[in-house]
């Protein structure tokens, strides 16, 4: 079975990669083409658009930024839709909007074709191990039959219901670990400016209740200094909206995302939309006037 992918950026790279280890032939596509180049020499074989994939694979994973460029590969002109036959299987492991998600769903169901979102969780790290969190939304039979490739990539795959579950899934994941990355700086700018060794005060606790995985993989990026993504502020943005916008949609507030999405607009206005979201902590040291080290 050939399997297409498009976007190797910062998780398809690796994702890819796992894909080939586990023996599947792999056919790559993303527009910027040092990228492309990479996973070649890696053993996948090159496409030049995305015809070249919809007309040869039977299964497409799909790993884009954001719902507007997931539209545009499978719904627009010279995407997905335009050239697979149906029996295809449109994997899209973007974090994207779950209405997003139907609405390509419902578009994609009647050319004959499947699909599942399964979006990840566990960043590049996690991606380069294939240990990466899974969710997955859609069809039941067409998850049992496909898992097995999302299993190649990951430590976890999880069924969580219909399509779009997948995605309001991450939605829960982005809002826990973004309210940590803002507790741990807030608290680690508290010791600080209290003169106790913040590099202490994290070894002190992450054996003990405030311990978390958020904690273990942000506090060392930011008691060294090292912003370089990782998971970049802009694509948390996007993901705080999308909360945001669900949240509104379906009838409830969630004021502590709303808070925390309004400290990641400031420091995207400072210039750092592109560093990791442990550069949250930078918001806080402007606040008090002080650098956590
Ligand atoms: P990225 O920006 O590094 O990569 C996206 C890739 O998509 C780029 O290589 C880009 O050239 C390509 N692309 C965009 N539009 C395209 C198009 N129309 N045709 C072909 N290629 C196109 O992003 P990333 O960090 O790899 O994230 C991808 C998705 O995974 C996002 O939805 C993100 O929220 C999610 N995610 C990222 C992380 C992380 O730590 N980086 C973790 C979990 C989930």
């Amino acid at each position: 079975m050939k399997i297409g992918f498009i976007g190797l950026g910062i998780m398809g790279k690796p994702m890819s990669r796992n894909l080939l280890k586990a023996g599947y032939a792999l056919v790559v596509y993303d527009r910027n083409h040092a990228a492309v180049d990479e996973i070649v020499a890696a053993g996948a074989q090159a496409a030049h658009n995305i015809k070249t994939i919809a007309q040869s694979c039977q299964v497409i994973i799909t790993m884009l930024p954001n719902s507007p460029h997931v539209k545009e590969v499978v719904l627009g002109e010279g995407g997905i839709l335009a050239f697979a036959p149906s029996g295809t299987v449109i994997i899209d492991m973007s974090s994207i909007a779950p209405l997003a998600s139907r609405e390509i769903h419902a578009a994609v169901i009647k050319k004959g074709l499947s699909m599942l979102d399964a979006p990840v969780s566990g960043g590049e790290p996690k991606a380069i191990d294939g240990t990466l969190s899974v969710m997955v939304g859609g069809d039941k039979a067409v998850f049992d039959k496909y898992a097995g490739i999302m299993k190649a990539m990951a430590g976890s795959v999880v069924y969580t219901g219909e399509i779009g579950a997948g995605n309001v899934t991450k939605l829960a994941n982005q809002v826990i670990v973004a309210l940590n990355i803002a507790a741990m700086s807030e608290a680690l700018i508290l010791a600080t400016k209290a003169g106790v060794d913040p590099e202490l005060v994290y070894q002190a606790i992450r054996g003990g209740l405030a311990g978390s995985t958020v904690l273990d993989a942000k506090a060392p990026m930011v008691l060294k200094r090292n912003f370089k993504p990782g998971f970049r502020i802009d694509l948390h943005i996007k993901d705080l909206q999308n909360a945001l916008d669900t949240s509104h949609g379906v009838g409830t507030s969630l004021p502590l995302t709303a808070a925390v999405m309004e400290m990641m607009q400031a420091l995207r206005t400072e210039g750092l939309g592109q560093a990791d979201h442990s550069a949250l902590a930078c918001y806080y040291e402007k606040l008090a006037n002080i650098e956590i080290q």
